[in-house]
């Protein structure tokens, strides 16, 4: 009997070819909208299926992995896997995967996009722009800040921080310090990174603040009301890690009593809700959860995850394995 694979979500054509031309039946939700959890359990039970392929926004908890007994594995289509209880899955015999890795240079490329945006004032610019209120050239309008020799504060330096640091040193000779639970003597080397003796010691010595972290237990709210409070106030937040790690009420607040001088967010608390009064704030810049939207990454994404199902059926631990 060929095994059979469930994609909650359309992506890329080639993890449902990779999987096919290995034998496996494929089934993709067909519906452009986002599934009720509910709705995913009614699927996936009817069609007995084997392994199933999660989006990041698919929550999969002890009460799906009970009501789902076929299912062997839950290869998730993204980095972060905050979505998942591979504890819960572990106890049930039940293999998590991730495609870590995967999407490090595109979400580089737009923390710093955001670093760029948040420093040249381009969004503020093209609203302007667009409003009407371009009236001609002045030579003291809309200043921005000068990236070189600035200190950009890294929260996580693995596959994603890393490459921030080598793009903002490299490029914009920015000074990079960075706090994170290993040492890690690449960045150091590459990019002169030096090691924060704690999370209050970097933000208090940064002008940029980026946070690539995964959403743990121990990094929710990693950044709240007392640290925000320990940013310098002309200093900048940019979150591309996941929205919890960040008060985002709190946030607002900062926000909205200049505590700190702005932000650049492509992840938000409860996604797609924004807490009150946050689009409401000029000093911030707010993305979809872009970050690694681009053909290139997502392609590496839809073959990583299709490899990891794969493997795992070949009896084979799956390079991703989160549990
Ligand atoms: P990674 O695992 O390579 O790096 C994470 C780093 O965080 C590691 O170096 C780890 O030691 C460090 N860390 C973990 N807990 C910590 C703590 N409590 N304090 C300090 N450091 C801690 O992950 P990555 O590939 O760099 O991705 C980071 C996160 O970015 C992902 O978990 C995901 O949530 C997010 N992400 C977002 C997007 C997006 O579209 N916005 C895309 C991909 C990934």
């Amino acid at each position: 009997m060929p095994k059979k694979i469930f994609i909650t979500r359309k992506i890329p054509a080639i993890a449902e070819e990779m999987l096919r031309a290995k034998g496996f039946e494929v089934d993709v939700f067909e519906k452009e909208s986002i599934p009720k959890q509910k709705k995913l359990i009614k699927i996936i039970k009817k069609g007995q299926y084997d392994g199933v392929i999660t989006m990041i926004n698919d929550e999969v908890d002890a009460d799906m992995l009970d009501a789902l007994p076929s299912v062997k594995i839950f290869a998730n289509f993204g980095v972060g896997f905050n979505n998942f209880k591979p504890g819960e899955a572990q106890k049930r015999g039940v293999v998590m995967t991730n495609t870590g890795g995967t999407s490090s240079m595109a979400v580089a490329e737009c923390t710093i996009a955001l670093i760029l945006g948040l420093a040249t004032r381009i969004v503020e610019g093209d609203e302007y722009v667009r409003a009407g209120k371009y009236k001609g050239w002045r030579p003291m309008d809309f200043f921005g800040l000068d990236l070189a020799g600035k200190t950009l504060g890294l929260v996580g330096v693995g596959n994603i921080g890393s490459k921030v640091a080598h793009m903002a040193h490299g490029g914009f000779d920015m000074n990079i310090i960075y706090y994170d639970l290993n040492r890690n003597e690449q960045i150091e080397k590459d990019s002169g990174a030096v090691k924060a003796d704690s999370l209050d010691d970097l933000l208090r010595s940064s002008d940029f603040v980026s946070l690539h972290v995964p959403l743990l237990d121990s990094t929710h709210h990693l950044i709240n009301e007392q640290r925000l409070k320990l940013m310098k106030p002309e200093a900048f937040l940019i979150n591309t890690s996941r929205g919890p790690v960040v008060d985002e009420k709190a946030l607002v607040q900062a926000l909205k009593d200049k505590v700190i001088r702005g932000a650049g967010l492509d992840v938000f608390e409860n996604e797609p809700d924004l807490v009150p009064g946050l689009i409401k704030l000029p000093n911030v810049i707010l993305t979809p959860h872009i970050a690694s939207a681009r053909e290139s990454a997502r392609i590496e994404m839809a073959k990583t995850v299709a490899q990891n199902i794969i493997d795992f059926f070949d009896g084979k631990t799956p390079a991703n394995k989160v549990n």
